[in-house]
């Protein structure tokens, strides 16, 4: 049998056990009551048996008499609340009768069961409602034959009214009990079915389609019940596969557009170094001034394809260092790192006539790697002056909440926002010319993000009231004490 179908039998055998043990309990009920109603009967059998012949023996000699009078009396005498007696004679007419004075208004009892039987000599306890009282009786008749005279038919009646009532009230109870445990059965199949099978069956095909790589495939959750919280959870894990996949598939993508933008930007300054150096060997007697210009060609690109190597040995560390989450951070001074990146780029901006100042307070202090964000700063700072054309740039700081915001101002050309979505991207550059022509790698940004999300913070790019850019750096403070 397949795991699925004795699975599938399984999920019914709670109602089959509660049926199988409603039939047993409701037959052993049943013969329980069988027994108890023999047992009664087998009592009035021999209680009447024994009055009938106490009578018989009492009532002949009166009969071969004639005395008709005192075998009534006799009837009377006998008789209790739940006792009758009757006298027929051979034609079925009443002679005496206990419960009546008029015996004779009785009508004929020839045909009434017991009689006959009586009349066959098969005497049997007959219990039926009398047709002349109403009530529930056990009656019981044997011939009594008057020597050499007429025969006579002794019926002894008990009034079984209070036991069949009890026995009509447990048949009652019964069958009730068996219909209402058969309803129960059959609300617990219903139940099972249309709360437990049929959902579990709608999930177990969907699953089957997710299994089969189908991972759009519709998850059913029903209204109510417990399979809710399972189909809940499997939407919910389905989702989370979705999630990965996309991600995976991204990721994929991702590499593959890193590692040709790599390509390329590592086959430009390499095929001018190759095709350089294949000049000046081709070529010795080149003239003193073309030497020097592919060398100093050679030179640029080969500090380009250096500064290149650099940039993306830097982003693969730190994206190692996010993904072990490893943090030996310790507490940094965000006026102590501004200071040294301000003081490496102080040459190139006095090469530009440009104005660098520090408005960072001393209090500020954050946890995170010094190294790491003095190069972001300095990315921020290069960038700005590689890039805006700004006569000053100001690196400033201050608190809000329990996050530092540092921001690296310029007042140049700025960045047009339709590049502000894709700036920190790796590669992405807003003039791929001029990034290359002053040497730049396009990684600049994307390694100032990493940095920022090592320190749980971010990059924020924003416009410079009056024109120029904001890079703003979101870092969380050190938690004092
Ligand atoms: P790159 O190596 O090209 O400098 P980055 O990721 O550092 O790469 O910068 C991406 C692009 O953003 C740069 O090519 C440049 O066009 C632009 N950019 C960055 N900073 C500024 C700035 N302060 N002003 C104007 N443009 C900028």
């Amino acid at each position: 049998m397949s795991p699925r179908k004795e699975g599938d039998i399984r999920l019914f055998a709670l109602p089959a056990l509660l049926l199988g043990l409603l039939l047993f309990f409701a037959g052993l009920l049943y013969w329980q009551m069988a027994a108890f109603q023999q047992g009664i009967r087998h009592e009035t059998l021999s209680s009447i048996q024994e009055e009938s012949e106490l009578l018989r023996s009492l009532m002949t000699p009166l009969l071969a008499e004639h005395r008709l009078q005192e075998a009534r009396r006799i009837c009377d005498t006998f008789t209790r609340d739940s006792l009758r007696l009757t006298l027929i004679r051979e034609d079925g007419t009443v002679v005496a009768d206990s419960t009546r004075h008029d015996p004779e208004a009785l009508d004929n009892h020839l045909l009434r069961q017991e009689v006959q039987r009586a009349l066959q000599g098969t005497p049997e306890l007959v219990t039926r409602k009398s047709e002349s009282t109403g009530i529930w009786m056990t009656y019981y008749a044997t011939r009594l034959q008057v020597p050499g005279g007429e025969t006579y038919i002794l019926r002894t009646a008990v009034s079984t009214d209070r036991t069949a009532r009890l026995l009509h009230l447990a048949r009652r109870i019964f069958w009730g009990t068996v219909a209402l445990g058969a309803a129960a059965v059959t609300l617990l199949t219903l139940y099972v079915l249309r709360r437990l099978y049929h959902p579990l069956r709608k999930l177990q095909e969907s699953m089957d389609g997710i299994a089969s790589g189908r991972l759009d495939t519709p998850i059913p959750v029903p209204d109510k019940g417990i399979v809710r919280r399972i189909a809940r959870n499997v939407q919910e894990m389905t989702e989370q596969l979705r999630t990965q996949l996309r991600e995976m598939q991204q990721m994929e993508e991702f590499r593959k557009d890193f590692i040709s933008n790599v390509s390329h930007e590592i086959k430009t300054p390499l095929t001018s170094i190759i095709v350089a150096a294949e000049t000046l060997q081709e070529s010795p007697e080149l003239p003193r001034e073309n030497f020097d210009r592919l060398v100093n060609l050679m030179c640029t690109q080969a500090h380009r394809l250096n500064r290149l190597v650099q940039d993306i040995l830097a982003l693969s560390s730190l994206e190692h260092r996010q993904k072990e989450q490893r943090r030996d951070f310790l507490p940094v001074s965000l006026r102590e790192v501004a200071q040294e990146a301000l003081e490496e780029c102080r040459e190139e901006a006095n090469r530009q006539a440009c104005r660098l100042s520090l408005e960072v307070p001393e209090r500020l202090q954050i946890l995170g790697d010094p190294q790491l964000l003095s190069q972001a700063i300095g990315n921020l700072l290069h960038n700005a002056l590689k890039y805006s054309g700004s006569q000053s740039i100001t690196i400033t700081a201050s608190q809000t909440g329990n996050m530092a915001r540092l921001a690296c101002i310029d007042h140049g050309c700025g960045i047009p926002r339709e590049h502000w979505p894709r700036i920190f991207e790796r590669f992405y550059r807003v003039s791929k010319e001029r990034s290359r022509s002053l040497g730049g790698t396009g990684l600049g940004l994307a390694i100032v993000k990493h940095i920022a999300q090592l320190h749980q913070g971010t990059v924020e790019i924003d416009e410079t009231p009056g024109g120029g850019t904001t890079f703003r750096l979101i870092l969380p403070l050190a938690q004092k004490g």
